[in-house]
């Protein structure tokens, strides 16, 4: 059963809007996304899991008070790297809650050094978080280490991937099982070349360990024709190199040259920084 549903007032998604509910699996809800920060509830039935804790720590209290979960609902916190657009809040967090903290092996002593309170875990693909399985990406990022994660239940599955300087068949292969992608678009490389980033900031956004330009994002989108892949999540914007509407038309450009039209063989998204009130139900 598929379905979507949009839980607020302000819609984030372009063209069309979706009130359809079916019996869901498993759900996403992107809280905040972007260079600001980032996190993202993934839900079952019976277990919430968020994905980075990058933005303020009210904020993202309140964002769960909005849907009901109270911050001891959470059953683990996923995290993909150590920049702080993807921890910020854990500290704070972490000294009010015993949320166990699953971080890749290689950056958890930093994790730790970190949020001091936390209950880190070095993560091990395969990992069982209640009712959901989790397995990991390795991305390409100047980071110490960085994952994106694959969140399955039965058949059910979807796959978060940001903060990556290029793609590979690896990546194709992680993503196409899943029926709901969220998927790094983060700048329009003219805007990031014409803007006033230094130089050197702007080549290393560039660089094959910064983060996927939308012309990147449109490649993957591509390559995953004939996947399972059915919603996408266009995610982690740069606020000052990109904007909604590039992005949004740069993937519906590619999905066509694919073969997609967006709306019926694919669903596309643009998931903003602050206001997100999207919810993929699978
Ligand atoms: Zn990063
Ligand atoms: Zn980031």
């Amino acid at each position: 059963m598929s379905g979507l549903c949009i839980d607020g007032q302000c819609v984030i998604m372009y063209k069309y809007k979706f009130t359809v509910k079916d019996i869901s699996m498993l759900t996403i809800s992107p809280l905040f996304s972007g260079s600001k920060g980032n996190c993202t509830l993934i839900r079952s039935q019976t277990t919430d899991i968020l994905l980075d804790l990058g933005y303020s720590y009210k904020a993202t209290l309140t964002e769960l008070a909005r849907r009901n979960i109270a911050p001891q609902d959470i059953a683990a916190i996923v995290i993909t790297h150590e920049h702080s657009d993807h921890i910020a809040a854990l500290p704070l967090w972490s000294k009010y809650y015993r949320t166990p903290v699953y971080a890749p092996a290689p950056i958890a002593d930093v994790i730790r050094m970190h949020a001091c309170f936390a209950d880190v875990r070095p993560f091990v693909c395969g990992a069982q978080i209640g009712d959901i399985t989790v397995e990991n990406y390795e991305c390409f990022h100047d980071a110490r280490c960085c994952y994106g994660y694959r969140f399955a239940l039965s058949d059910d599955q979807i796959a978060c991937v940001t903060d990556t300087g290029h793609w590979d068949d690896k990546l194709l292969r992680f993503l196409s099982p899943c029926r709901t992608i969220m998927l790094e678009s983060n700048h329009d490389t003219d805007m990031l070349r014409s803007g006033n980033y230094p130089q050197a900031l702007k080549i290393r956004i560039m660089s094959d360990y910064g983060h996927l330009s939308n012309a990147q994002t449109a490649q993957v989108l591509c390559a995953l024709a004939g996947s399972q892949v059915k919603n996408v999540l266009l995610a982690h914007l740069s606020l000052n190199n990109n904007t909604k509407e590039i992005a949004f038309d740069s993937a519906v450009r590619a999905c066509a040259a694919a073969g997609l039209v967006e709306g019926k063989d694919i669903n596309l998204y643009v998931v903003d920084q602050y206001c997100n009130e999207v919810t993929i139900e699978q």
